[in-house]
């Protein structure tokens, strides 16, 4: 089987990171906003300063990188994964340089934190070099999804499963774990979701499966 996993919020967990960089820089009030990135996001978007978000996006994913961790069962989905000879890919998209603020590499960022979780570069990494791919758009994404063939692919943004680019033929899995989408429910759709990776392991990769 082939799984392909997107990389921002599905395998790097912000949770508390954005909410912590946002305290200290006086963007938010440090009770009463939730703590994953939605919540951060949506607070200040009520506040109409959507551009400050998108500079605290860019240190996050930045230099920041170095206080984010791994979802909790990402690494044990993998090592299942290819302990059962499945392929895993990592499909990321985002820009090389934030769109505002200083022009760090989100990219040389993300592959650094990718190899100090031993995920990938890492001596015996999990996951090929190869296998990791850093698109710019959406739909860089969903055409490297549909060319790598992928029988599933897992993203936790509900707006890439439902691209007309995505491969009719990848069953898409939409990783949830803050509870944004009830019943995997969005715009009148609906998809198969999961907020923990255990339970995308258990249905993906137990015997049974
Ligand atoms: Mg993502």
């Amino acid at each position: 089987v082939r799984i392909g996993i997107d990389f921002d919020n599905t395998i790097a967990c912000y949770d508390g990171t954005f909410h912590a960089a946002a305290v200290e820089r006086g963007l938010i009030p440090s009770q009463g906003v939730g703590i994953d990135k939605i919540s951060v996001r949506d607070w200040l978007r009520g506040q109409g300063r959507e551009a400050d978000f998108t500079a605290l996006q860019g240190y996050v994913y930045g230099p920041g990188m170095k206080h984010v961790e791994c979802y909790p069962g990402i690494l044990e989905f993998v090592q299942q994964a290819r302990a059962a000879r499945h392929e895993v890919f990592v499909i990321s998209h985002k820009t090389v340089a934030p769109f505002a603020g200083p022009a760090y590499d989100l990219h040389q960022s993300a592959r650094d934190f990718l190899r100090e979780r031993q995920l990938v570069w890492a001596p015996d990494g999990l996951i090929a070099p190869e296998s990791v791919f850093f698109e710019l758009t959406k739909e860089e994404k969903t055409a490297r999804a549909a060319s790598l063939q992928l029988d599933v692919f897992i993203d936790d943004l509900p707006e890439i499963l439902a691209m007309d680019g995505f491969p009719a033929s990848t069953r898409a899995i939409l990783f949830d774990p803050n509870g944004h989408y009830p019943d995997g429910a969005w715009q009148g759709r609906r998809f198969e979701r999961y907020s923990e990776w255990q339970a995308i392991a258990e249905t993906l990769l137990s015997p049974a499966a």
